[in-house]
This record gives structure tokens, C-alpha cells and sequence, in this order.
């Protein structure tokens, strides 16, 4: 269906201008819910009929897929091509595949290794969000029995990547209740498989050989009752996989067209570093829904991890830490006082780099709304007055005897001001790079 107009909607609404929805009018009203601004349950009066209607116009252009036993692992639900725009709603799941070939010791060894990988980074712990597994045998029940294994040990959803219809069904009755993916190997096994995925809890990955057949195939498959999909586009080389899917996404997202408008799944099939890594960035930068890499290199996962968090983070949200005195090393009362923003990555840059000059120190990290230094300035959250504020209300001024305050070089300006709102402090302008605080300590503190 496509996307109603402000006027189309209010024509459902119950038009008493009540303003318990927060408008001030139902055409006000109206216009927020066109705008995706607003939710028709804000208005209590809300006809059947107008939340069937609205419902319907209201899904997300991409089909949200829920995976996992506790379905916390979310696909989709989409709703803009650029992340600017909004915010990108779910960031592409990354699945590390084992074979069912893989002798019992070096699998048992890998599912251990993928459930044990993490990566701390800016504060946030990332972890591989599925396993595959791939049928290489001729056997089902040795195919069911990888996958049971798999989710066993590791407790995460599954892609189960069987060569046929029976090895695929089998696997999905040994782990039914994971909420896994089944591959389709084919547009027919697509068919056969929807009772299948219905009847254990698993969503369907369901492909054809060209995107006209995947459309018309996605269609009819939603028209008998089934819509947790995921699409596999069979493409030949990285420049189509990256035009196919951002043809894909962007007739979800523009024409609402519902056939294509389902997150999609990627298997990286080469074992070459460099070729993996890119193949999979791509995916991850251009609307992956999920992407399997062949092995666990966390010479690949780490950058590719990198990326996918660079491009998922909210824009309007900066991942922050806690407003707070930080102790770095094991400071003593008259240890010196460094500050900085709450911008997470300001925040384990200058906690790093101060731990790197080998001293102990209390790091003061007012809150800034998450913005870094120059920005928080600028925007009027950084000034000498709210530090100085921080520090008293932290009790920092009881705890040391310290009475040296560093700032960072970019806001040199407000140092008067600190003083000012600091009395019997000195302030010193410290480095304006992260990367010259080691030489900034051994000439200005240790000496
Ligand atoms: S609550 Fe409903 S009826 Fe009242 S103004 Fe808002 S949209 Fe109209």
C-alpha cells in the first residue's frame, strides 16, 4: 500500500479536534502520523477501521524478522536509505559459518571460539549475533546433528544452510525453538520450506535465480500467510550485489513495494582476508540484513566490527559514557585532575593516553550530551562555569588536595572562567590532541 497523504488520514480519524493526542487538531494529528512523527495509538478514540487501514500503512517498508529463542535479535524495520535522514533501525547481523564435514573436535573448538569472541570497543561489548552451519555431507541426520551441536554450545540463532528440503527440515525440528534462519537452496525448496520454517519458529531465506522471480515468489508466499522472509539475491559479483541491493531497499523504502521489502542475507564464500572484507563492508554499508563470514579471524572481525558500528550508531544519539570522576590508574589525593566530555570516544581516548604516560589521575567527565569537546563548546554545555560545577557537586573538591585543573587545548578560552568558578584552582591548558598528553605530563606534571 502506498504511503497516505496527511489529508487521507485525517478523513480517518475522528475529527473532534479532542487534543488528547498532544495536537492540537486531528489534521495536525494526521500530518505527524504522514510524517511517521507520531503513533495512531497516541489517539484513543482511533476507529477499528482506521487502525486496520493506518496499520497496514504504518509497517515499516522493510518487514522487521525477530530471531533467536527470546527473538531479541532484530532485522529490518528499516525506514530510510541514509542515515542522516533518521537513524537505521537494525544494523546487520554477522554469522560466522562452520561446516558439518568439520571433524567433531575442530567444530566443537570453533562454535567455542565464535560464542567466546567479543570486542570491546568505545565501551560497547560486540559479539557475533549468529553461527551457520553448512551442509557439505551427503547426510541429513550428520547436518541436523551440527546444527544442534552449534546451537547447544553457543545459544545463539542459527543459519541452517542445507543442500536439500530433508536435510533442511531435519535441522530445523532438532533446533526448533531457536528462532534460526533456513536457507533455501532453491525457489521450489523456497515453497516446500514455509510450512516447515511455520511449524518450528524459524524464519525463511527463501532466493530464485533473478530479482523478478524473487518478487513474485516473496508475494505469493506472503499471500498464503507466511512473512517472515529474508531475501537471498543471487548475484555474480560485488558490483551487482551492491546495485541489486540498493535496488532492493530503495523501491521498499521510495514505492513501498512490499515483494522487496524484507532484509536480506550474504554469504562471504572467499577465504582470502581482503576479498572477505570488503565483500562483507560493502554489505554491511549497503543494507546487509545478515552477512556470513567463512571462518572467525579476529584480524577480519575486528575492522569489519568497526565499520558496521560507525555505520549503525545513531547520529542523534553519540554512544557516551556516564557523567562522573573517573579514576585512571589508582589516584591518590593529590593526584593531578584532568577533563574531558562524555563523548565515549573523547572519553577512552584521553583515559587511554593519560594511562599511556604512565601517571594515575582523576579524569573529570562533566556531562556534554554526549558531544566532543569542540562541539559541546560550541553548543554552550562545555563552559567554565558548568565544570566547575561538576567538580563541587562531585565532592572531587573534598577528595583531593590537588588544586590543579587540566583542560583541553581547543577550549583554552574558558580557562578564566573555570577559575573563576573554581576559587583557589589553577587551570592549565593542556594539549588540544589526545596524542600529545604523554609529552604534556612528563613537561608540565612529572617535572
Ligand atoms: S486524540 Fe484523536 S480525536 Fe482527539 S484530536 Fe487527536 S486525533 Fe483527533
Amino acid at each position: 500500500m502506498a504511503a497516505l497523504t496527511g489529508l487521507q488520514i485525517q478523513k480517518l480519524l475522528p475529527k473532534t479536534n479532542c487534543k488528547e493526542c498532544g495536537s492540537n487538531t486531528c489534521l495536525a494529528f494526521a500530518m505527524k502520523l504522514a510524517a511517521k512523527k507520531a503513533e495512531l495509538s497516541e489517539c484513543p478514540y482511533a476507529s477499528d477501521e482506521a487502525k486496520q487501514v493506518l496499520g497496514a500503512a504504518s509497517e515499516p517498508p522493510v518487514k522487521e524478522i525477530a530471531l533467536g529463542a527470546d527473538k531479541t535479535l532484530k532485522l529490518g524495520a528499516e525506514t530510510v536509505l541514509y542515515r542522516h535522514e533518521k537513524t537505521f533501525a537494525h544494523q546487520t547481523a554477522l554469522a560466522i559459518n562452520v561446516n558439518d564435514t568439520d571433524a567433531p573436535d575442530a567444530r566443537a573448538a570453533a562454535l567455542q571460539a565464535i560464542r567466546d569472541f567479543t570486542l570491546v570497543r568505545v565501551g560497547e561489548t560486540l559479539i557475533v549475533d549468529l553461527v551457520s552451519v553448512t551442509q557439505m555431507s551427503q547426510d541429513a541426520a550428520t547436518f541436523a546433528a551440527a546444527c544442534k551441536q552449534a546451537w547447544e554450545t553457543v545459544k545463539r540463532p542459527l543459519v541452517l544452510r542445507g543442500a536439500d528440503v530433508a536435510a533442511i527440515t531435519a535441522a530445523a525440528v532438532a533446533v526448533k525453538g531457536s528462532g534460526s534462519v533456513l536457507v533455501a537452496p532453491s525457489a521450489e525448496a523456497s515453497e516446500t520450506l514455509v510450512t516447515v520454517a511455520k511449524e518450528n519458529g524459524h524464519a525463511l531465506a527463501i532466493t530464485a535465480p533473478d530479482l523478478n522471480e524473487l518478487v513474485l515468489l516473496s508475494a505469493k508466499i506472503k499471500l498464503g500467510g507466511f512473512n517472515d522472509l529474508i531475501l537471498r539475491f543471487q548475484t555474480h559479483s560485488l558490483a551487482e550485489a551492491f546495485q541489486t541491493n540498493s535496488i532492493a531497499r530503495r523501491a521498499a523504502l521510495k514505492d513501498n513495494y512490499k515483494p522487496l521489502g524484507y532484509p536480506s542475507l550474504h554469504f562471504v564464500e572467499t577465504t582470502d582476508l581482503l576479498s572477505g572484507t570488503t565483500e562483507a563492508s560493502v554489505h554491511f554499508c549497503k543494507y546487509g540484513g545478515i552477512c556470513v563470514l567463512p571462518q572467525l579471524d579476529p584480524a577480519q572481525l575486528t575492522p569489519l566490527m568497526t565499520l558496521r558500528m560507525n555505520v549503525y550508531t545513531d547520529p542523534q544519539k553519540p554512544i557516551q559514557v556516564e557523567p562522573k570522576i573517573y579514576p585512571i590508574g589508582e589516584p591518590k589525593a593529590d593526584s593531578p585532575v584532568f577533563v574531558t566530555t562524555n563523548f565515549s570516544l573523547t572519553y577512552f581516548i584521553v583515559s587511554g593516553e593519560i594511562e599511556n604516560s604512565g601517571i594515575s589521575a582523576w579524569l573529570v567527565v562533566p556531562e556534554c550530551e554526549g558531544m566532543s569537546v569542540l562541539t559541546s563548546w560550541a553548543a554552550g554545555k562545555f563552559s567554565g562555569a558548568m565544570i566547575g560545577k561538576f567538580v563541587k557537586e562531585s565532592g572531587l573538591e573534598k577528595q583531593v588536595t590537588t588544586r590543579q585543573i587540566v583542560i583541553p587545548g581547543y577550549v583554552a578560552q574558558i580557562s578564566g572562567e573555570l577559575e573563576e568558578a573554581l576559587p583557589g584552582w589553577k587551570v592549565l591548558v593542556g594539549p588540544q590532541e589526545a596524542a600529545d598528553i604523554e609529552s604534556f605530563v612528563k613537561a608540565r606534571l612529572k617535572g
